[in-house]
């Protein structure tokens, strides 16, 4: 039997606000139709590291709101940067939240900043983010202002890529944007990717379900999901002398003769202090804030002090620490940890045997 071709049917303009398509589905719909589906027309949602990253990205951005110039004031208008703007197209069927748009000599530059690094692949960016920028661009070309490129700003690696709007992108926009509003009036879910490797990161891989589906759509067995990957890696600090401070979302490590060094903080899964190391305070509350433990270390690597932070649990073993310093009688020290149990106290007036012990009244003299 031959398979019947599909014939590429664009969707009708759409009045119906609530119908809209938003650019950032459309991204979605090109990453994965399915994933598009389940957000935008059940409603499924489901956080991870990676979506909770993104709020926080755009948490500064959609903080500063400005107001577009009308498009025939734009040629007059000084160069202007404004944030955060929703516009909206009945004719394409599309509503796109832009984070930054620039402007000069009536010239529009829409940005859409995203997280992580610059992946390195051809053109410097991946199909859905451009697919997102066009749609922008073509909601704001159909509200009647002029578009030159567009650029995605990865804050990972703090980098700009400009994205042109040629005709075979904008074509591949329009079909993406049309093809979910096609599948979401038809209430037709589409299959799952079929061996895919963005199941793995996916968020709604437990409401998908695409093995099995997969398995009851063609037979075959379903695959044992993998842990999702942290990209996050601890940092070390060693040199003498040497200063960890902040400068937006990043640590700077400034020492004598070396060039600073910029860390993301979203790249940090920990930070080692090790010898004459200072910490800004603001990079204190910044690290304390994202629950990233801090663990202060002699230049020998002897353990000095407990993380700063580290979660709830954390926070209480702390605590549950220093009050055991303060009052040794207090029973932190139980029968349990001194029995072999590792004790993260090191204060000194703590002579329980899971810290360094460290001589004091009640502890007979070295010979
Ligand atoms: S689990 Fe895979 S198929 Fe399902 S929505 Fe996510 S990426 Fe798409």
């Amino acid at each position: 039997m031959t398979e019947q071709l599909s014939l590429a049917l664009p969707a009708p303009p759409e009045n119906d606000p609530d119908l809209l398509v938003p650019a950032r589905m459309v991204n979605e719909w090109v990453y994965c139709p399915r994933l598009a589906y389940l957000e935008w027309v059940e409603g499924s949602w489901a956080a991870s590291a990676d979506t909770e990253e993104g709020k926080r990205i755009h948490a500064r951005v959609d903080a500063g709101r400005g107001t577009l110039p009308p498009p025939e004031e734009t040629d007059e208008a000084p160069p202007f940067e404004v944030r955060s703007i929703e516009l909206s197209s009945e004719r394409l069927g599309l509503v796109a939240k832009m984070d930054v748009i620039e402007g000069d000599d009536g010239i529009l530059t829409p940005i859409d900043f995203k997280k992580g690094k610059r992946p390195h692949v051809e053109g410097g960016a991946y199909e859905p983010e451009k697919v997102q920028l066009c749609a922008q661009a073509l909601v704001l070309e159909d509200n009647g202002y002029r578009v030159g490129d567009g650029f995605l700003w990865f804050s990972g690696s703090r980098e700009r890529v400009s994205v042109a709007f040629d005709e075979d992108l904008r074509a591949r926009t329009r079909e993406a944007a049309s093809g979910l509003r096609l599948a979401a009036a038809a209430r037709r879910i589409p299959p799952p990717l079929d061996n895919s490797r963005k199941c793995a990161k996916c968020s709604l891989l437990p409401i998908c379900l695409p093995d099995e589906v997969n398995l009851f759509r063609r037979g075959g067995p379903p695959r044992t999901p993998p842990p999702a990957a942290d990209s996050a890696m601890p940092l070390y600090v060693q040199q003498p002398g040497a200063r960890v401070g902040k400068k937006g979302d990043l640590l700077v490590i400034t020492a004598e003769h070396e060039p600073d060094r910029e860390v993301p903080i979203g790249e940090v899964s920990e930070l080692v202090l090790s010898g004459p190391v200072s910490l800004s305070t603001p990079a204190l509350h910044a690290l304390v804030r994202e629950e990233i433990p801090i663990a202060w270390m002699s230049s020998g690597f002897w353990f000095i002090a407990p993380p700063a932070a580290g979660g709830r649990a954390a926070r209480m073993r702390a605590r549950r620490n220093m009050r055991c310093a303060a009052t040794p009688s207090a029973g932190c020290c139980s029968p349990a940890t001194s029995s072999g149990r590792s004790c993260a106290t090191s204060a000194p007036s703590c002579a329980g045997t899971g810290g360094r012990p460290k001589p004091s009244a009640t502890m007979p003299p070295k010979r």
